[in-house]
């Protein structure tokens, strides 16, 4: 067989980005599959996002993953966006289609397999109460409509943002999804079946802080989950352990949008268990 130097390219495009661990867990998963493939973390500040994306159409890239503050604006460069992406308003992944760059958003898949795979929880009928309305909670209340949740309720500080996000939340899924402002400790009343945090409180330096809310009327079984994943045990999930719920981290939500996002790019299945490891020692280490 001729010999073949040439690795494919993928990576991640942000600013700040140096601490994004999703390389570790991409490079492991493309050594234990044996592929010459590389994930580059690369820095581009928002004056140069046309030109980032223009370069990595002309260097050949297989695809990239797009992380703050560029997801929304990475739109308007690319050839087309999938139907879950344009819902939510941002992408998170980029793939090659020909010479085409097609957006996706992997996010809110990622946290409902983790519902599903590791807390064995099936949204269909569910009621959720979500805390934030920014991109990580537009991508997972999307995903939990277009699963069958019943009813979406948002908790939001800012309430323009709130608002906007479940305006457009009704109007793509059809979902029964409404705001409440968030002003002083809130006290989540019975009747949900899913608690989820998507604000970035508690969110390392700042693992002291939590969300203000009081899950004490919570019943039990009822599911707490937290995007946050570092540190994966927060003060939230804790807080819910002690009371006796069930509870989800933020790791899973990450492992699994970067298993998807392996398995659109490489087409073949990803080595899970090899990913959840790498990114488990990277946040350790
Ligand atoms: P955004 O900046 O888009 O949104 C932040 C949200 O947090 C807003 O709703 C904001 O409310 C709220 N918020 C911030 N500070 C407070 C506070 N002190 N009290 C109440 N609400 C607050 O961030 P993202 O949506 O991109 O990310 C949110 C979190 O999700 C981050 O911790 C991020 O690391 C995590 N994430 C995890 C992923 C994973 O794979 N596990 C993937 C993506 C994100 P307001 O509108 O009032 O400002």
């Amino acid at each position: 067989m001729p010999a073949n130097y040439k690795a494919e390219l993928v990576g991640v495009i942000g600013q700040p980005v140096a601490e994004n661990p999703t390389g570790v867990m991409q490079e492991a998963a493309f050594a234990a599959r044996g592929l010459n493939w590389r994930y580059l973390t690369m820095e581009v500040p928002p004056s140069r996002l046309a030109e980032a994306v223009a370069g990595a159409r002309a260097l050949g890239f297989r695809g990239f993953n797009v992380t703050i503050p560029h997801k929304v604006a990475v739109m308007q460069h690319l050839d087309g966006i999938s139907p879950e992406a344009r819902m939510i308003g941002a992408v998170n992944t980029v793939r090659r289609e020909g010479d085409c760059f097609i957006g996706e958003n992997t996010d809110g898949k990622g946290f409902l397999r983790g519902v599903r795979v590791n807390a064995g929880v099936d949204p269909k009928g569910k009621r959720v109460f979500l805390l934030g309305a920014g991109g990580a909670a537009r991508a997972i209340a999307t995903e939990l409509a277009l699963a069958g949740a019943a009813e979406i309720v948002v908790l939001n500080r800012t309430e323009a943002r709130g608002a906007a996000m479940v305006e457009d939340l009704c109007k793509n899924t059809g979902v029964k999804a409404s705001l409440v402002v968030w002003r002083g400790t809130h006290v989540i009343p019975e009747g949900f079946d899913l608690v989820v945090n998507a604000t970035s409180v508690g969110l390392y330096p700042d693992v002291a802080a939590m969300p203000d809310v009081d899950l004490r009327r919570l019943a039990p079984g009822t599911l707490v989950c937290d995007a946050v994943f570092n540190p994966p045990e927060t003060r939230l999930l804790r807080t819910a352990r002690s009371l006796g719920l069930p509870v989800l981290d933020g790791l899973s939500m990450l492992v699994y949008q970067g298993v998807i996002g392996f398995e659109i790019w490489t087409g073949q299945s990803a080595p899970e268990a090899v990913m959840y490891e790498a990114l488990q020692k990277a946040l350790r280490d």
